[in-house]
């Protein structure tokens, strides 16, 4: 169950964009958040409490946004945190993934040995849309011998049922606010 109260303050923050970066796109954009020190502060808290009794040994966050509140809360939780980028940013023995957009494809990388084998990993980002990302980025965690101890969004795009997708990979799903 999501918080009524954080979750109204979440969506009062969140600025939509129209249009962007394609026509017919909100975008839901987090950097008013960013901002409002106390929330992030409380975002992090609520993700500590969510998480409780789920056995973590680090936190993966996707490029870009994924990097802000994934940091904040490995750090709260006193755990490492591992760096899931685009194709071409990470210097060392990067690992590929390819992954199918709605139009297109796309790829997304780790640095070899960041997983150690057996490590429960939490996948991170600020929003779950379709699931495609999140999806290819716990697949990236498990080629590495990893395993998924779940997925955390601060908000889900629930008309696109990105859920679905990533179910069969964690059932453990916690989004803080749903639209
Ligand atoms: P998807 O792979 O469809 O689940 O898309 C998730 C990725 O795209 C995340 O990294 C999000 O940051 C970004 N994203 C998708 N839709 C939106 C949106 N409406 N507003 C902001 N970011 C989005």
């Amino acid at each position: 169950m999501t918080c009524p109260m954080i979750e109204t303050r979440i969506k009062s923050a969140i600025r939509d964009v129209p249009d962007f970066p394609l026509k017919g796109v909100l975008f839901k954009d987090l950097t008013p958040v960013l901002k409002d020190t106390k929330l992030c502060q409380e975002i992090t808290e609520e993700f500590a409490k969510r998480l409780r009794g789920t056995g973590l040994d680090a936190i993966a966050g996707i490029e870009s946004r994924g990097f802000l509140f994934g940091l904040m809360l490995a750090a709260r939780l006193g755990l490492p945190f591992l760096l899931i980028r685009k194709k071409g940013k990470l210097p060392y023995k990067p690992i590929t993934i390819n992954y199918q957009l709605e139009y297109g494809s796309s790829q997304l990388e780790m640095q070899g040995g960041d997983v150690h084998p057996g490590w429960k990993v939490l996948i991170h980002d600020d929003v779950l849309a379709t699931g495609g990302t999140a999806s290819a980025a716990a697949k990236l965690v498990l080629s590495q011998e990893g395993q998924i101890a779940g997925f955390l969004f601060l908000m889900e795009l629930k008309f696109l049922t990105g859920r679905e997708k990533i179910q069969e990979l964690s059932q453990n799903i916690i989004s803080l606010a749903s639209y």
